[in-house]
């Protein structure tokens, strides 16, 4: 078996353990393989051990990776995520070449997607990022001003707002970490019970990603603990 597999299968042991444990079932969880700074050939290989979905950072190096992707499997590909900081001037090629982007936080942007996306491909499903740390350097919507702008995305055409995103202070305490997801968990819920038909809660990375799924993680973004440590030299 190779290292990709092996690792693929200790990653779907701790999800299935986590959900347990939750009392949830462990199909309920979707894993994003993150393969960032990977190539072609470790998504080629990610996908012969079963994994089907994949998450990407970087805008060029995703595109050429998609492309590689298919030249190698004309007849079906995987489904991509787009997971990275959005730039307002490279939204086209997000919309033509992604089945998901996780990290909406400004209405403008998710306009943008939804003008630019091909009318020939299926909705582009949306992730809104939240701040839940709080903090003016980081990415994402304030949780007091999520409410008008998952409203406003609802709306948009050709794209369908599935849930909320957020990737919380690094903390090494279960309880910590469980208590970022739970604030994230909150906000879906509350917007839940406003009318918003959600479905998708994409929280937990390599490191927390117990604490996501008992917490109600639905998709888990795992990089490191499937295709090894990065070298981004
Ligand atoms: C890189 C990245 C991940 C994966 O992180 P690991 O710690 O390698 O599992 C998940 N989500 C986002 C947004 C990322 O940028």
């Amino acid at each position: 078996m190779s290292t990709i597999e092996q690792n693929l299968q200790a990653v779907r042991e701790s999800i299935a353990q986590a959900a347990l444990e939750a009392q949830r079932a462990p199909g309920d969880v979707t894993l994003l393989a993150v393969s960032k700074t990977f190539g072609a050939d470790a998504v080629l290989e990610a996908m012969r051990a079963g994994q089907a979905a994949f998450g990407e950072n970087y805008l060029q190096e995703a595109l050429d990776k998609i492309a590689a992707v298919q030249l190698a499997l004309p007849q079906g590909g995987p489904v991509w995520h787009f997971i990275g900081p959005i730039q307002s001037n490279k939204t086209r090629p997000i919309a033509e070449h992604f089945d998901w982007v996780h990290t909406v936080e400004r209405e403008k942007i998710a306009a943008r997607l939804s003008e630019q996306r091909p009318a020939g491909l299926a909705d582009l499903n949306i992730c809104l990022q939240v701040n839940i740390s709080g903090e003016a350097s980081k990415s994402g919507v304030a949780p007091a001003e999520l409410p008008a702008l998952a409203r406003a995305v609802a709306q948009l055409p050709r794209l369908r707002l599935r849930g909320l995103m957020a990737i919380p202070e690094p903390e090494t305490e279960l309880s910590r970490q469980r208590a970022a997801f739970a604030q994230l968990r909150a906000l879906y819920e509350q917007l839940k019970s406003e009318g918003l038909a959600l479905d998708t809660l994409s929280m937990g990375m390599s490191a927390d990603l117990r604490a996501a799924v008992l917490e109600g993680a639905s998709i888990v973004r795992v990089g490191s603990a499937i295709f090894g440590s990065r070298n981004y030299s």
